[in-house]
């Protein structure tokens, strides 16, 4: 799989992510799917619910069900979600590998660790068996970076 993304739209996603500082920045990327090409066309920011939003994210529930149904009238897809690690590498924690998100094609972090070089890195999540090592529930999803080109 490859993805293509706009400089101008990474650099808005980047700066979103840094409006929302010290929380973590979440929301979804609309674009399409050709093949195995995916092209990121815009991003709505969802608000961040977790009651520790500066170590974690949770998705406004309505909000994304909104957002989810003028996507379907406007047919455009969501093609991933996106979230910021403040204060850590943009690598998929042991909580992004314990969630559903491999259910959509494509899972973002922007690392703001280093202020003035900010990190974008996508990524394709698969369900695995291992087994979470911190939970006896659920297993952890596997990861793979895919590489994306701006355009
Ligand atoms: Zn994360």
């Amino acid at each position: 799989m490859n993805i293509s993304i706009s400089q101008e739209l990474c650099r808005r996603l980047i700066n979103d992510c840094y409006t929302k500082l010290p929380q973590e920045s979440c929301g979804m990327l609309l674009g399409t799917i050709k093949g195995n090409h995916l092209e990121v066309k815009d991003f709505i920011p969802i608000s961040n619910r977790s009651n520790q939003p500066n170590q974690h994210f949770v998705m406004d529930s309505q909000e994304w069900v909104e957002q989810w149904n003028l996507t379907l009238h406007n047919s455009k897809e969501i093609i991933g979600i996106y979230h910021s690690h403040p204060s850590t590498p943009a690598i998929p924690s042991l909580e992004d590998l314990t969630t559903l998100w491999h259910t959509l094609p494509s899972y973002w972090i922007i690392s703001l660790m280093n202020p003035k070089a900010p990190e974008v890195c996508a990524y394709s999540l698969f369900p695995s068996t291992a087994k979470n090592p911190q939970h006896d529930c659920g297993n952890v999803l596997l990861y793979e970076k895919i590489p994306y080109v701006l355009k």
